[in-house]
């Protein structure tokens, strides 16, 4: 009798909060599915940056998506985000920012900004984060997500990426999340010397590469096999 008593208090008591709370209550249940996240997809897979696992902890993915999909916001999966265009699976976000070797105060140039969502996640890890999305809908609407939640240190242009953002270059890092076929010169011309670049490369499958620029050239390693939306638009190298 007393037993069930003990058991039955602290449910109610939630049961009691959560209805009290509302709104705060669902904000909590986006923030344990989003502590999961990190745990069991990305720390497990062997992510091991602590900054990289905080940001990807912090950033309300959530507010990235459609409404449609948000219940689905912090499953293992890409995502629509309209226009054809999808949000990369949280490991892959992770493990590209990681590759990235970021610091508070790097300069970074992300080049796709689909919903805004990877650029967050770099904005938390770096010290300045500069974006551009050739789809004029999605950038507008990226760019005013991030103003809404209060980031800051993000800038967004509409553009061709494979011109880069030559303004505001060398970069420390830049990250490419379409796929290009060939690796973009602009880009690497826009590179610091020792600083690093990721990016998908090829058509169908691609292959994620880590580009680091040495005084003797490029030093290039494969990653992982991915899979992107195509990089649109003219390229220097076509
Ligand atoms: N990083 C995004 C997802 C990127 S999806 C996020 O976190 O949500 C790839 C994006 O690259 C798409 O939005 C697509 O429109 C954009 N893109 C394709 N070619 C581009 C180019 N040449 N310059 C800039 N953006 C490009």
């Amino acid at each position: 009798m007393n037993d069930a008593g003990r058991a039955v208090a602290p449910v109610a008591l939630l049961l009691l909060w959560a209805t009290m709370t509302g709104g705060a209550g669902a904000q909590d249940r986006y923030a344990e599915q989003r502590e999961r996240m990190v745990d069991d997809q990305i720390a497990a897979r062997g992510v091991r940056d602590d900054r990289v696992l905080t940001a990807m902890k912090e950033v309300p993915r959530h507010l990235f998506v459609p409404e449609s999909v948000r219940d689905e916001a912090y499953t293992d999966e890409p995502l629509p985000i309209g226009d054809g265009q999808t949000i990369s699976q949280p490991y892959i976000v992770a493990l590209m920012t990681s590759l990235l070797g970021l610091d508070a105060s790097s300069k970074v140039l992300e080049i796709g900004t689909g919903s805004g969502y990877q650029a967050a996640v770099l904005s938390r890890v770096a010290g300045r984060v500069y974006t551009i999305e050739i789809r004029e809908r999605l950038g507008l609407r990226a760019e005013k997500t991030l103003q809404d939640l209060g980031f800051d240190n993000i800038e967004v242009r509409i553009g061709n990426g494979y011109l880069g953002w030559p303004e505001e270059a060398p970069f420390d890092a830049i990250i490419v999340t379409a796929a290009p076929e060939k690796i973009p010169s602009t880009l690497v011309a826009q590179l610091k010397l020792g600083g690093r670049m990721v990016v998908p490369v090829g058509s169908y499958i691609q292959d994620l590469k880590l580009i680091v620029k040495t005084p003797e050239g490029l030093a290039q390693e494969r990653v992982v096999p991915v899979r992107f939306v195509p990089m649109i638009g003219e390229g220097a190298d076509q």
